[in-house]
C-alpha cells in the first residue's frame, strides 16, 4: 500500500489557542484490511478504553452501506454486531462525553443525513454554539446533543458547494476551534482522519492499516507506524494511505518508524483489577526504569550541567514525580532544579531562555498542559528532555532527550507504576550526574528484590483492614518531609482519586503554620517516616498531632510508640519515597473496593488529559 501525508507546521501553534477547561479524552480507531474489520476495531477500542469509557460505537461498510452500532457502557458487548464479520473497513470510537449526555444517540459515530459517511470525534468544538446557530438558520436539523454532529452538518453544507468530500472536510475542519481529531468512514470505502491536538497515529501491518489515538491500540498487530502531525489529513483507500496538509492540500513523504513496544499485553493477569496488578508490577517496573546506561544518559547529563536553569514540569501525579526529580537533582547532584506546574505555564513562560533545560514528565506523552509548556520552552529555544511511558506518543517526539519508563501499559486510570518509574528514573539521573551511576542501579536492584517479598497476603490484609477502619472518615491528612514531601502529596491524591475522600498532603513543617487547626479527635493523620535526617522531625509532628487527639498512622520500616496504627514498609535507602508511596496506592485501592467504587475507572477522570 502506498502512503502520502499532508502537514501544516506553521499552524501548529494555533493548536492551543482555543482550549477548554474540561478534562476528558476518548479514543478513535479506524481499520482497513482483508476481513474481520469489526472484531479488529472492537479489540482496538478495548485497548483504548482507558482513554474514555462511557459509551462506544462502531461502523463498517458492507455492500455499499454503512452500518452503525452504538452502546452505552463498557466496550465488549459484541451482540450488537452482526455475527458474520466480513467487513474490510470500518471505524470505532470510545466516548468520554463533553457535550450531551451519555446516551446511545450521542455516542459516535454520527451519520450524515444521507448516510453517505459517518464521523467520530476526539475533542471539543469550542465554537459549537455559533456554528450550530448558523447551521440551524440554514435549516439543518440535529439528532444528538453533541458538538460532533455540528462537524457532520458543516461538511454536508460545504459538500453542496465544494468539489468533493476531501475538500469539504478540510473546509469544515478549518472552521473548528479547539483541539479536535476526527475520523470519517465513507460509502465509497475510504477513511479520512484529520488531527489537531488530540493524538493520531497510523499503524501499517501486512495487508492492513490502522488509524488510532495511540499505538497501544494496535501494538499487538504491528510495530510499524507513521506519526501524523497536527493539521494533517490521512486518507485511507484502495490505493493505500495518503496524507495531506490541511493548509494547502499538499502531500508529504513519510517514513515508517519501528516502535519498541516491550510489553503490549493488557490483560489483568488474574488480578481483580488493573490497579492492583499495576501496583504489584512495581517490583519489576522500578528496575526497568533505570536500565539506561551512562552512555545513553550522557547527552542529558551534559545538558543538565551546562544549563542555566533546569525546570521539571508535569501535571497531576506526573507533577509530583517532576517535583521529586527536581528534589533528587538538588539533593544528590547539587543541581538547582525547580519544579513548575505545566498548567501554570502562562505565568512563567517568559522566563525560559536558550540555555535552559526542561524535563517533562508524563505517563501518556500526550498531556495537553505539558505539551503546552514544552512548546513555550521550545519557542524560546530551551532544550527539552522527557520521561514518558507511552512509546510513540507526542512528547518524546518533541524532545531533544527522550527517555522511557518502560513500565508497560498502565490501564488503570490512576497512575501507580508509571509514577514510581518516573521517580526511579529521577534517582538514576541525579545519581548519575553525581557520578554514582553504578550505586543507583545497584540500590534499585536491591529494592526491587525486597519488593518481591514485600507484596504478600499479610500486607494486603493489613492494609485492607485499615481501609475498613477509614471508611467513614471524610478528612485524611498525610505528613511527609524532604524526600517524602511529594509522596505525601501523591499519597493524598491517590486517596482523592479512587476513594473520593478529602485527603491532603503536607510537609510536616507546615503543621504549626496553620494546618494543625484542622486536627480534631480521631482525625486520621498518616506520618511518613524514613530512616533519614528528618526522622525526628516527623516523629515530633506525630507527637504534636497526637497530643490534639489525632489518630496517628505510621508509614515506616520501623514501628514507634507514637503510632496508633502501623503499616510496615521496605527500608529502601535512596528509593525510600517509592517504598512509602506504595502504601497509599494499596490503601487507595482497598478503600475504593470497600466503598464499592471502581478503582480502575474513578468517576469523572480520564487517563490521558489531552484537552486543557
Ligand atoms: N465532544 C464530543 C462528545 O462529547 C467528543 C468527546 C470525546 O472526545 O469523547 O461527544
Amino acid at each position: 500500500m502506498q502512503l502520502v501525508i499532508v502537514s501544516d507546521i506553521t499552524r501548529r501553534k494555533l493548536d492551543y489557542i482555543n482550549v477548554t477547561l474540561i478534562l476528558k479524552m476518548c479514543g478513535i480507531f479506524g481499520y482497513k484490511g482483508k476481513k474481520g474489520a469489526l472484531n479488529t476495531i472492537l479489540t482496538g477500542l478495548k485497548r483504548l478504553e482507558y482513554r474514555g469509557y462511557d459509551s462506544w460505537g462502531v461502523s463498517s461498510l458492507k455492500k455499499g452501506k454503512i452500518s452503525v452500532a452504538k452502546k452505552v457502557g463498557a466496550i465488549g458487548d459484541i451482540k450488537v454486531l452482526e455475527r458474520e464479520d466480513n467487513a474490510v473497513i470500518g471505524i470505532g470510537h470510545t466516548r468520554w462525553a463533553t457535550h450531551g449526555g451519555v446516551t446511545k444517540v450521542n455516542a459516535h459515530p454520527h451519520y450524515a443525513s444521507d448516510k453517505s459517511f459517518v464521523l467520530a470525534q476526539n475533542g471539543i468544538v469550542e465554537n459549537y454554539q455559533n456554528l450550530k446557530r448558523r447551521l440551524a438558520a440554514r435549516g439543518y436539523k440535529f439528532i444528538s446533543e453533541t458538538d460532533t454532529e455540528i462537524i457532520v452538518r458543516l461538511i454536508e453544507d460545504e459538500l453542496k458547494r465544494s468539489k468533493g468530500l476531501q475538500k469539504a472536510i478540510i473546509w469544515a475542519f478549518k472552521k473548528l476551534q479547539g483541539r479536535n481529531t476526527i475520523i470519517l468512514l465513507t460509502k465509497a470505502g475510504r477513511i479520512f482522519a484529520v488531527r489537531n491536538g488530540s493524538p493520531l497515529v497510523v499503524g501499517v501491518g501486512k495487508d492492513e492499516i490502522f488509524i488510532a489515538s495511540d499505538t497501544l491500540s494496535f501494538a499487538d498487530k504491528t510495530d510499524d507506524v507513521i506519526f501524523v502531525d497536527n493539521l494533517e489529513m490521512v486518507v485511507l483507500d484502495d490505493e493505500g494511505v495518503n496524507i495531506f496538509r490541511v493548509s494547502d492540500g499538499k502531500r508529504r513523504k513519510y517514513k515508517l518508524q519501528k516502535l519498541d513496544h516491550r510489553d503490549v499485553s493488557i490483560d489483568k493477569a488474574g488480578f481483580p483489577h488493573y490497579m492492583l496488578k499495576e501496583i504489584v508490577e512495581q517490583k519489576h517496573t522500578v528496575r526497568e526504569a533505570v536500565q539506561y546506561s551512562i552512555e545513553e544518559l550522557k547527552g542529558l547529563m551534559k545538558s543538565i550541567k551546562s544549563a542555566k536553569n533546569v525546570y521539571t514540569v508535569g501535571s497531576g501525579t506526573a507533577s509530583f514525580a517532576a517535583g521529586q526529580i527536581a528534589y533528587f537533582l538538588r539533593k544528590y547532584a547539587s543541581i538547582p532544579a525547580v519544579e513548575l506546574k505545566a498548567y501554570e505555564v502562562d505565568s512563567y513562560k517568559q522566563l525560559f531562555q536558550k540555555n535552559d533545560l526542561i524535563i517533562a514528565v508524563s505517563q501518556s506523552g500526550e498531556t495537553a498542559d505539558t505539551i503546552e509548556a514544552i512548546d513555550a520552552a521550545k519557542a524560546r529555544e530551551a532544550k527539552v528532555a522527557s520521561i514518558v511511558n507511552m512509546v510513540g506518543s507526542s512528547i518524546p517526539r518533541m524532545s531533544d532527550y527522550p527517555f522511557f519508563t518502560r513500565s508497560g501499559p498502565e490501564i488503570c486510570v490512576v497512575s501507580t507504576k508509571a509514577f514510581t518509574s518516573q521517580v526511579a528514573w529521577g534517582l538514576l539521573l541525579a545519581f548519575s550526574v553525581a557520578g554514582k551511576h553504578k550505586f543507583v542501579k545497584r540500590s534499585i536492584e536491591e529494592f526491587s528484590k525486597k519488593l518481591e517479598k514485600y507484596f504478600n497476603e499479610d500486607l494486603f490484609k493489613n492494609i485492607r483492614k485499615l481501609a475498613k477502619e477509614l471508611l467513614r472518615k471524610e478528612h485524611i491528612f498525610v505528613l511527609g518531609r524532604e524526600q517524602n514531601y511529594y509522596m505525601s502529596l501523591e499519597g493524598a491524591l491517590k486517596l482523592k482519586e479512587t476513594a473520593y475522600k478529602h485527603a491532603e498532603g503536607f510537609a510536616s513543617g507546615e503543621l504549626k503554620h496553620g494546618v494543625i487547626a484542622l486536627i480534631e479527635k480521631r482525625t486520621p493523620v498518616f506520618v511518613i517516616v524514613s530512616e533519614d535526617d528528618v526522622k525526628d522531625d516527623l516523629l515530633s509532628a506525630a507527637a504534636e498531632v497526637k497530643a490534639r487527639g489525632a489518630w496517628v498512622i505510621g508509614i515506616s520500616s520501623k514501628n514507634n510508640e507514637l503510632f496508633d496504627n502501623f503499616i510496615p514498609t521496605v527500608d529502601a535507602g535512596i528509593a525510600d519515597p517509592i517504598a512509602k508511596v506504595i502504601t497509599f496506592q494499596l490503601l487507595a485501592y482497598y478503600l475504593a473496593v470497600e466503598l464499592g467504587n471502581t478503582p480502575d475507572k474513578p468517576r469523572n477522570l480520564a487517563k490521558s488529559v489531552t484537552v486543557k
